[in-house]
């Protein structure tokens, strides 16, 4: 396919655990490893390590979700901090679960993006 992918399209389809190029096939083979090559097109994933992309990402987002949350609990109920604590930390969790995966597939396809413009 040598057609043009817009950026928004392929972040877009990464963040969904699709395959950058075609959006059909799964770009990962489990959680967090992303396969060789795509099942539904063959275009190869090789070479494209995001390295600590998605976690700083992550992080950052995560970090945005637990503060107003820390925030409102401080300010609108009478919990203890046990049960704050309690429920912040299930609430972190959740969020980096929810979210690594996620940015890992858009790091992944900006990646590849970025890999076939060179060429
Ligand atoms: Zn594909």
């Amino acid at each position: 396919m040598d057609n043009k992918i817009p950026i928004s399209s392929c972040l877009l389809r990464g963040a969904l655990r699709h395959c950058p190029q075609c959006g059909e096939g799964d770009l990962f083979q489990s959680y967090l490893r992303p396969r060789e090559f795509c099942e539904n097109c063959s275009e190869t994933f090789e070479g494209l390590e995001a390295e600590d992309g998605p976690a700083w990402l992550t992080i950052a987002l995560t970090a945005h979700l637990v503060i107003p949350l820390l925030i409102l609990l401080e300010s609108k109920t009478s919990l203890s901090y046990g049960i704050e604590s309690v429920i912040l930390c299930l609430f972190t969790i959740l969020c980096v679960l929810l979210i690594l995966p996620i940015a890992k597939g858009a790091f992944i396809a900006f990646l590849w993006l970025m890999k076939k413009n060179r060429v």
